[in-house]
């Protein structure tokens, strides 16, 4: 197996030059040439092995350049230590018969994104010893909350890498900012700009594609690399918690031969979505992809019309890491879905950055309406959902996975299909404890991220991750902000240049 890029299949690249390189120069993804398939038997085996296990079978199907050795070196490193709160890495929590709840949000930082993040350094370094590559490599990061603390979390004193994450300065939760100004690590970096997330974003970008920086970088020994969610690194991972969960389904009757079940995903860049999308390829038993959003609809539109048009308001909402008008792995199913045109998708995204909007062939069009389902949720019906999960199953979400509940609740009202149904849960509730707690019709006011967590842990009896209880009682090592301008003088400080 190769990896090509959707704006060119003549690039044929291995695995571990895909997850080094993060994206490739003519401004394609990385896919891989051939999607990997498993019999139901194949699958249903995974089901009687522990998620380590079973990660690296699918993982081999993807990394084919990787030893049998390697693959389970990394996948031992990432979920097999203490990173993980709970023994089986993910849950899956059956509310009702054929409602099933997938909890990804057990590892270190209590949202989802861990479960990339955990492995992608251990890829990343691997895939760097295989190349050859000498140099130290440091990861840039700009993040609007869930990004930078995951990779923070999984770099930390990685051996050669370094990592420097930029927020903004009010852009994210209290929560959030106090898991990452208490970061631990001897190559971690922190620093709040004065800026949004935007200039974040636009300021990593920029120092990330000087030639100036690169020369001098490369002089030091140091390369950079992304660990944001278009590098296939991120992408496997993914893969295997929808493979996995078909198996668990299938091996305790909830999923019998022949049919098939639904998976909601609360979606932002499409990553999540896409994994599960390449799951079914593979051959797991999914049916509908159900694609949740909240008031930024972009996808809702797009799914139901074939017209993505990101020329729209930007709302900020209580699921913030969902509050996206580019979804940028969307790329990757086009390229699938056209039949890999890689010219017709370089033809549209070049459509994208010109005008902001592109409406797809209607092959494809028709290809979106089979595979999807979408919709979306404001703010206001995403606490409804909350409240309704709970008075019904006595079961408590976050805002993320409400948008998701509330999402399949339309679904399920507007057809007939009935198949069970996987709902993927991507936030502990104690990451948004203000919005839970008001959702729950708690309105008393406390006076910190901690009281309130106390007042949901006695409203919804759901124990507190210790990484974030932990939290209170760390020193506070990051306290600095910057000027936009001046990121670039943050990152040759972490990285000791002159
Ligand atoms: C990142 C994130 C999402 C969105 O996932 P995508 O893969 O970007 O679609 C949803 N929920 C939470 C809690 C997240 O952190």
């Amino acid at each position: 197996m190769y990896y090509k890029s959707t704006r060119n299949s003549e690039i044929k690249i291995s695995s571990a030059e895909a997850i080094v390189t993060g994206i490739s120069r003519d401004g394609g993804l990385f896919v891989p040439n051939e999607i990997p398939k498993m019999s139901l038997s194949e699958i249903k085996a995974l089901g009687d092995l522990d998620y380590p296990e079973a990660a690296e079978r699918v993982f081999a199907k993807y990394l084919t350049d990787f030893s049998d050795e390697e693959i389970k070196n990394c996948v031992k490193s990432a979920y097999s230590s203490c990173g993980f709160e709970t023994e089986n890495v993910i849950e899956l929590k059956e509310l009702r018969k054929g409602l099933n709840i997938l909890e990804l949000w057990h590892g270190p930082t209590c949202a989802f994104k861990d479960m990339a993040l955990q492995i992608l350094p251990h890829l990343l370094t691997t895939s760097v010893k295989k190349l050859g590559v000498d140099k130290k490599v440091c990861i840039l990061v700009a993040t609007s909350g869930d990004t930078g603390k995951a990779a923070l979390e999984g770099f930390k004193d990685a051996p050669g890498t370094e990592i420097l994450v930029f927020y903004p300065e009010n852009g994210v939760s209290a929560m959030q900012k106090l898991q990452m100004t208490t970061q631990e690590g001897e190559n971690v970096g922190v620093c709040a700009i004065k800026g949004n997330f935007d200039d974040a974003q636009t300021g990593v970008k920029k120092i990330f594609t000087d030639p100036d920086v690169a020369e001098k970088l490369a002089e030091n020994g140091i390369m950079f690399s992304s660990a944001n969610s278009i590098n296939w690194g991120r992408l496997a991972p993914q893969i295997v918690y929808y493979v996995v969960s078909c198996a668990k389904l299938m091996k305790n009757g909830s999923l019998p031969d022949g049919e098939k079940v639904a998976v909601v995903v609360p979606t932002g860049n499409f990553g999540n979505i896409l994994a599960a999308y390449y799951a079914k390829l593979m051959g797991a038993p999914i049916g509908k992809l159900i694609c949740a959003s909240n008031s930024n609809n972009v996808l809702t539109d797009f799914l139901r019309t074939g017209v993505y048009d990101r020329n729209r308001k930007f709302y900020t909402t209580i699921s913030p890491s969902m509050d996206i008008l580019i979804s940028s792995n969307l790329e990757r199913l086009l390229y699938h879905l056209s039949g890999e045109d890689d010219a017709y998708i370089k033809e549209i995204f070049a459509e994208l950055s010109a005008t902001g909007r592109f409406e797809v062939r209607d092959d494809i069009k028709k290809s979106l309406a089979e595979l999807f389902s979408a919709d979306f949720c404001t703010d206001s019906e995403t606490k409804c959902a909350i409240k309704a999960v709970f008075d019904s199953f006595g079961y408590t979400v976050d805002t993320h996975t409400a948008v998701a509940v509330g999402v399949y609740g339309k679904y399920a009202a507007a057809t007939e299909d009935r198949s069970p149904v996987i709902i993927a849960s991507t936030a502990s509730p104690y990451k948004f404890p203000a919005a839970v707690l008001e959702a729950l019709g708690d309105t008393e006011r406390c006076s910190d991220e901690f009281e309130m967590a106390d007042r949901l842990y006695k409203i919804s009896g759901l124990d507190i991750p210790k990484s974030l209880s932990q939290l209170k009682n760390k020193p506070r090592r990051f306290m600095g902000s910057v000027e936009k301008e001046a990121m670039l003088e943050a990152v040759y400080s972490l990285l000791k240049i002159k």
